[in-house]
């Protein structure tokens, strides 16, 4: 499987186009806007998308998957069902952030811990870590010991949790017994900024490491 980060919004979000070098197919995860600059990169790299992937419904992460799913004819896999009250409210969050209005989806499929979802001939296994929002899930790549967490975890911090649904402990306990689970030597794409490794945050982010305070 190969990957490649193309920051969207200017929340410089991490969408990622994650791609089966066998079949060439491709699935969009996250794609929060700027849809042109992301077909530019499916193009670029050859890739033909089959699907859109959803870590969960803030407006940033899921602001083009309305427009691309029906011009592309993509299915909508995840989030959680548990965020469905954040993608029916995609208008009023556009208002909040003042982005332009997105046009309105409804995913095809909602996920669930345990869950697979195949791009090509790769599966990327479904985490659900909820915290930052109740049905935000992480997409994780085994054979290549990678994943994408979306705003669960970032380098040297962790998601907000002061929106509607957030919650604190509830994401302390997601990262402390699911996500960091897979392996200090997996390493991940978060939701904005670097990428960072599980181990490294484990030791030494101060939200998680128990160093704080
Ligand atoms: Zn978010
Ligand atoms: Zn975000």
């Amino acid at each position: 499987m190969r990957y490649r980060i193309i920051p969207v919004t200017p929340f410089q979000q991490n969408c990622t186009l994650v791609w089966c070098d066998d079949s060439m197919e491709g699935a969009l995860i996250d794609p929060g806007g700027d849809s042109q600059r992301l077909l530019a990169a499916v193009r670029e790299e050859g890739v033909t998308l089959t699907k859109i992937l959803l870590t969960h419904g803030h407006l940033d992460h899921v602001g083009a998957t309305g427009e691309l799913a029906s011009s592309q004819s993509l299915p909508i896999e995840g989030p959680h069902q548990a965020d469905r009250f954040w993608i029916d409210a995609l208008p009023q969050q556009a208002q909040m952030f003042g982005f332009p209005p997105s046009q309105p989806f409804q995913p095809d499929r909602w996920l669930e811990q345990g869950d697979t979802v195949s791009v090509g001939k790769e599966n990327l296994q479904v985490l659900h870590c909820p915290g930052h929002t109740p049905g935000h899930v992480v997409f994780y790549h085994q054979p290549s010991r990678w994943a994408q967490v979306g705003d669960v975890l970032f380098k040297g911090s962790i998601g907000r949790t002061d929106f509607p649904g957030g919650d604190h402990q509830t994401l302390l306990d997601a990262i402390r017994n699911n996500l960091f689970l897979l392996g200090d030597d997996v390493s991940f794409v978060p939701g904005h900024g670097p990428m960072s490794t599980l181990g490294e945050e484990r030791r030494s982010n101060p939200f998680v490491s128990g160093r704080m305070g």
